[in-house]
């Protein structure tokens, strides 16, 4: 595999870098105070094409390759972790699995408009009583003429609240793992937005809960086969590792791009705590494991880029790059003293924002289970 950045890649990074620290890093103290949408983020990102990065231009995205979109959530990340969710979701759940699954129909109706950034989309499997345990959904969705009718609830749903379309998921049969995969368009008949969820970081990026009471969407909305919809569920979160990882990897570098600069403003003891070794080596770790993770990140990405299965990669990435975020964040607090917990530095909220990465799609115990299961073989 060849790591050396290609001219679009490095094209991404400056462009995406940018973007973020012009329009992004001013706005995002106050969105994080608010917990406001940031529809002008929204807005700006979709027209840039960060939606749809990776899916071709005939459908509207931005026709790059996996390790562009991997730059541009660890860009968007770095300015901002809300922002890098937002794409990732848009990207990853949503583009992604209606590119590989979707009818040619679908991908005109649903795709199109999300990879050219009309529109927000979002993703609903999880469900207040199955989260880790997916397979354990309650929701159904049942066949009655032109129409599916679905009934119950999702929680923690990225985007939902300003999304048009949602790919959701619902049992079909008796079976575990008898589920289905469905387009919703969230102004379907029986579609609702229950709860926001207020929110420890992230707080700029809308977290909220779903009814579905009766829920009616057309037949042709069945995304992929009838029955085979967790499968669907477990390919999308492959790649949707992908883009955590990298969001994960953004939010560690803005920690250490922080650390350095406080470290050689910062005095004590009559010299520039940047001359400690105490802090240099906290800042050489933070250096030494974000290029680790960088690199196990866009591994995955060139790997999905190459069509090959990349479920063991992706869970490494996802669990290398949050864990070791967690330990930037930590030393970047450390590393500020007691102006690392306020609020007036941005480590705070790092701090924050960070933690969600080693929970959302597939906690740090699930990557180990899919990890030691491909090492064990079975
Ligand atoms: C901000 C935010 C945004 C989110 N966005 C979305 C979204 O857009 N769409 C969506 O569908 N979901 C979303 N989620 C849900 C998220 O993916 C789940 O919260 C996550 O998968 C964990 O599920 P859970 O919360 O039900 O925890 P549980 O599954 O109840 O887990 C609780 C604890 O038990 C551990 N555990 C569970 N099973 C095992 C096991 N077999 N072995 C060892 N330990 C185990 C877990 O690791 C965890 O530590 C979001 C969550 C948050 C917080």
């Amino acid at each position: 595999m060849d790591f050396a950045p290609t001219e679009a890649q490095e094209i991404t990074r400056k462009s995406v870098r940018s973007f973020a620290e012009q329009e992004i890093v001013p706005q995002s103290r106050a969105f994080d105070e608010s917990q406001e949408f940031p529809q002008a983020w929204a807005k700006k990102m979709g027209e840039l094409g960060l939606f749809g990065v990776f899916v071709p231009e005939k459908y509207g995205g931005s026709g790059l390759d996996t390790v562009c979109y991997a730059i541009t959530i660890e860009e968007l990340s770095r300015g901002d972790a809300s922002a890098g969710v937002i794409a990732a979701v848009c990207n990853g759940l949503v583009c992604e699995p209606l590119l590989r699954y979707g009818t040619e129909e679908q991908k005109r109706k649903y795709l199109r408009p999300v990879a050219r950034g009309e529109w927000i989309g979002a993703y609903a499997l999880t469900e207040p009583g199955s989260g880790s345990d997916a397979a354990a959904m309650r929701t159904t969705a049942e066949l009655k003429g032109d129409h599916w009718i679905l009934n119950g609830t999702k929680s923690f749903a990225t985007n939902a609240s300003v999304a048009k379309v949602v790919i959701g998921y619902a049992r079909t049969g008796r079976q575990k793992h008898e589920i289905s995969a469905f387009i919703i368009p969230t102004d379907a008949d029986g579609f609702s937005v229950l709860k926001k969820e207020d929110k420890m970081g992230i707080r700029a990026s809308d977290t909220v809960s779903l009814g579905f009471d009766g829920m009616k969407i057309p037949k042709e909305n069945l995304l992929g086969e009838l029955h085979k919809g967790f499968n669907i569920a477990m390919a999308t979160l492959d790649g949707g590792r992908i883009g955590i990882a990298a969001q994960a990897l953004g939010i560690a570098q803005r920690a250490l791009d922080e650390s350095t600069k406080y470290a050689k403003e910062r005095e004590a003891f009559g010299q520039k705590i940047a001359d400690f070794q105490a802090i240099q080596w906290k800042l050489a770790d933070m250096a030494t494991e974000i290029e680790a993770a960088r690199l196990l990140t866009y591994r995955a990405a060139q790997m999905e880029d190459l069509g090959r299965r990349h479920t063991y990669e992706s869970s490494v990435a996802k669990l290398f790059a949050s864990e070791a975020a967690h330990r930037a964040v930590d030393a970047a607090v450390q590393i500020h003293g007691g102006y690392g917990f306020i609020k007036d530095y941005v480590v705070e909220k790092l701090y924050r924002d960070q933690r969600v990465t080693e929970i959302y799609e597939g906690t740090s115990e699930i990557q180990r289970m899919v990890i030691a299961r491909a090492v064990l073989g079975k």
